[in-house]
């Protein structure tokens, strides 16, 4: 569903992707995995095109992203994000930031958009509080609005862009258990996170970078256990 093909990115004199290299196919849950500086986010940023690449190809769902306008818009909401700020629109309510982007990029009528955004709000346990603005609600409430959001996108595949890192730890299981539910409803997802424990229960596959490059791709029980690289063993050892 998602085919990165030889893709190099620089800043300046930096070169942060080196001809990576990544399949992802439909349904799978991959965690990416790496030291801080290794290029996690700058991947996930160019796969829907919030940053440009210098060569290589971006498939999602067999197309490339167009690199502007409207197409583009369209194409970036097949992508889902989620960040570790939510981002969310503080003026607006919970329904509304959810019901906004149907409403204007996919042109749903309001009322379709309300009822969906209300069955989204119930996945994510949030439905009662749906007509709250963002700063009622605690850093995990609004991480899982953040996730009904993009979910209302109907997307093809969701990014996560290390979506419990800025959270309270009692607040952690409540955003990864969404996720894990979204996993096991077959969602595509492509997961930067250390949080092991998720991506034991969750994915099928984990992507370890380092300095620009895919060091290693493996299960995550290997990974975690016995990975095959002394890059990644020396990581793990840093983190467990
Ligand atoms: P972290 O774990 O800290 O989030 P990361 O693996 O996500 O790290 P990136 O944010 O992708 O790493 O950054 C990769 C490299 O690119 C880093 O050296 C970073 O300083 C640099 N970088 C990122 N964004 C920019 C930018 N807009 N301009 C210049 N350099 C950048
Ligand atoms: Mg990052």
């Amino acid at each position: 569903l998602v085919v990165v093909e030889n893709v190099n990115k620089h800043f300046g004199e930096l070169h942060v992707l080196k001809n990576i290299n990544l399949t992802v196919n439909r349904g799978e849950v991959v965690v990416i995995i790496g030291p801080s500086g290794s290029g996690k986010s700058t991947l996930c940023r160019s796969i829907n095109r919030l940053e440009p690449i210098d060569d290589g190809r971006i498939l999602v769902d067999g197309e490339e992203l167009p690199k502007e306008g409207k197409e583009l818009a369209r194409h970036r909401a097949d992508v889902g994000m989620v960040f570790q700020s939510f981002n969310l629109f503080a003026h607006k309510t919970i329904l509304e930031n959810v019901t906004l982007g149907p409403i204007k990029v996919r042109k749903v009528g309001k009322q379709e958009a309300e009822k969906h955004a209300m069955e989204l709000l119930d996945r994510v346990g949030i439905a009662s509080q749906a007509q709250k603005y963002p700063a009622q609600l605690s850093g995990g409430q609004q991480q899982r609005v953040a996730i009904a959001r993009s979910l209302a996108m109907k997307p093809k595949v969701m990014l996560f862009d290390e979506p419990t890192s800025a959270l309270d730890p009692e607040m952690v299981n409540e955003v990864l258990d969404v996720m894990t539910e979204l996993a096991r409803d077959g969602m595509t997802m492509i997961v930067v996170t250390h949080e092991m424990g998720f991506a034991r229960r969750a994915a099928q596959k984990v992507v370890f970078m380092a300095d620009g490059q895919i060091v290693e791709e493996n299960t995550p029980d290997e990974f975690f256990t016995n990975a095959r690289t002394d890059r990644a063993k020396d990581f793990l050892s840093k983190i467990l």
